[in-house]
């Protein structure tokens, strides 16, 4: 299961700077998406990048450094990377990130992010007589963990 720092990042976009912290796999730094989703599950053994890979873990002396594509999607990704995408250079100072969605929803995950958001587990916590399973699916506590993992009616 993803962690909801993972989760969140899925929701944000990475501007490659030394690409020492962004991750190869699962951060937005192409306009492809997540490259996990991307390429597929078999994505870090096809291209030989572990799966907790750093971008900077993908060039070698400065440029791109990729086996030869061995599916559409890895041949996808090797041509935006060449045409589009510099690589990682440490004078670029570090790797950045930016919300990609609507300041709303993002200021839903910030306080998610924080475990701020008055889930009934907390409401309960703070002694408020409310009901403890979700509000939405009856089915499990109303938890962070449950609303944006695996409430049947948010996924
Ligand atoms: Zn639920």
């Amino acid at each position: 299961m993803l962690q909801l720092k993972e989760y969140v990042r899925e929701f944000m976009s990475c501007e490659v700077g030394d690409g020492r912290f962004a991750s190869f796999w699962f951060d937005n730094w192409t306009d492809l998406g997540q490259l996990i989703t991307l390429i597929g599950d078999n994505g870090p053994r096809l291209l030989r990048i572990r799966l907790d890979a750093r971008v900077a873990d993908a060039t070698r002396l400065g440029s791109w450094h990729l086996p030869a594509a061995r599916s559409d999607s890895a041949q996808e990704l090797q041509i935006r990377l060449i045409d589009d995408i510099p690589p990682p250079n440490l004078n670029r100072g570090s790797d950045s990130f930016l919300w990609r969605h609507v300041p709303r929803f993002s200021f839903a995950t910030w306080l998610a992010l924080r475990n701020r958001l008055p889930t009934r587990d907390r409401l309960r916590g703070w002694g408020m007589d409310v009901p403890s399973s979700c509000l939405l699916c009856s089915n499990g506590l109303e938890t962070h963990d449950h609303l944006f993992f695996s409430c049947p009616f948010s996924l």
